[in-house]
């Protein structure tokens, strides 16, 4: 157990292999002296997908951070749980991501309300938030959406964290995430958030809201910078204005889920968070799995046979990878190059790798695969075998991705 600090990063290992590369790149940061705290996260839809049980990722963790000698804090994060999935998390996570996106939207009942609007009432005129310079004034019809919108989620939410609490010896972390929802929150509604999270006594170290423009999975940002910059920047004042109305751990902080590779809006993050003294915690997604791809294809021969199966795989059963993630992707069928073109595995690594300037990188044929690693957990011990054979060439991939592209441009 340990402790999150003020920066943190969360990284999947969709099986579990790359916990050693991951940790690399961590120690290649403090190396530069900025701490960052390893979380792995798994949520449960992959585990569903590949196969696994939560206690996989607990051992993964325990096991690379002896193996480097790792002496610092690490987490692990029981990733896009709820009510009826927690159960499993409890003894092995001590970070938890509860999901209430699925209660947004629905209304809560009428006297649930009005207590509420009580402990609300403070706001419901005119007031001040520090840096934000223009005053919130919150109308009814504002009032009235947000209560129908957000009230009865984060009574959820609340429901959820004590039967986490109930069932756990020992100190745990406790996020909020209603990022896989229709429509970003703004800065005024994650402030009322905050307040009915407080309301209901869940004392959250992290928010996940959804922020304006598009997360698509593995791929960049896509949206209006200028105005990712506003809002980020007023959530990161009303996260430190939350802490002195409410009973919030001083550390709150945003958790931006990524859905990897949103490589246009670090530098902005980068910026305000270190010049308003912020911390972070930053999930990426499934990166990791396309980096072992890269590895494989780039080590030619069978491993490279092996990339081109899957996606070969991948265009026959496009529609059954792709259901559980068509919010979050933007392929265009017709720009999916056929597996012939590749005149090796070099070229077919320089396609899926995340290199906006490069010609040769395919951002359809990189969503593609990355939602193709059911197909390689189905190939079972083939695919971990290629892992080990090849484990050079992917541990160099793993580890340069999180530490170059990632967590450099972000922390440092
Ligand atoms: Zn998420």
């Amino acid at each position: 157990m340990g402790s999150l600090g003020k920066y943190s990063f969360g990284t999947g290992d969709r099986y579990g292999k790359e916990g050693k590369a991951q940790l690399e790149a961590i120690l290649k940061m403090q190396k530069d002296g900025v701490k960052v705290t390893p979380v792995w996260n798994k949520s449960n839809r992959e585990h569903e997908t590949v196969g696994t049980k939560p206690d996989t990722v607990r051992k993964e963790a325990d096991k690379v951070v002896k193996e480097l000698n790792f002496t610092r804090d690490y987490l692990v994060d029981a990733d896009h749980i709820n009510l009826k999935t927690v159960a499993p998390y409890i003894p092995v996570s001590d970070f938890f991501t509860i999901d209430v996106a699925d209660f947004i939207g629905k209304a809560a009942n009428e006297d649930e309300k009005q207590e509420f609007l009580n402990f609300f009432e403070k706001y419901t005129s005119e007031f001040q938030i520090t840096g934000i310079d223009r005053t919130i004034e919150i109308s009814q019809d504002q009032l009235d959406k947000m209560l129908d919108d957000f009230l009865l989620a984060m009574k959820k939410a609340g429901e959820v964290y004590q039967k986490i609490s109930s069932g756990k010896t020992g100190k745990f972390y406790t996020e909020v995430s209603i990022d896989e929802v229709k429509n970003p929150q703004s800065p005024v509604e994650l402030f009322f958030i905050l307040a009915a999270l407080s309301f209901y006594k869940v004392p959250i170290n992290t928010i996940a809201p959804k922020f304006t423009g598009a997360f698509n999975k593995g791929v960049d940002y896509r949206g209006d910078l200028k105005q990712f910059e506003k809002e980020f920047k007023e959530d990161l004042l009303v996260l430190k204005y939350a802490i002195k109305e409410f009973d919030f751990p001083s550390n709150l902080k945003l958790s931006l889920h990524s859905g990897s590779d949103k490589f246009s809006i670090y530098p902005i993050i980068n910026n305000l968070i270190h010049k308003h003294d912020s911390g972070l915690h930053l999930k990426t997604a499934g990166t990791t799995w396309l980096e072992e791809l890269i590895g494989l294809a780039e080590s030619e021969g069978e491993a490279y046979e092996f990339a081109k199966q899957i996606y070969t795989g991948a265009l026959e059963r496009y529609d059954e990878l792709t259901k559980d993630y068509v919010s979050v992707l933007d392929i265009d069928k017709d720009k999916l190059p056929k597996v012939e073109i590749f005149s090796s595995g070099k070229d077919f690594a320089n396609a899926l790798r995340h290199e906006e300037n490069s010609n040769n990188y395919n951002p359809h044929f990189r969503q593609l695969l990355h939602c193709a690693y059911k197909i390689a957990a189905e190939e079972g011990n083939r695919f971990f075998d290629l892992l080990e054979k090849y484990r050079d060439k992917i541990e160099e991939n793993v580890t340069y991705n999180l530490y170059e592209r990632h967590l450099k441009p972000l922390f440092l």
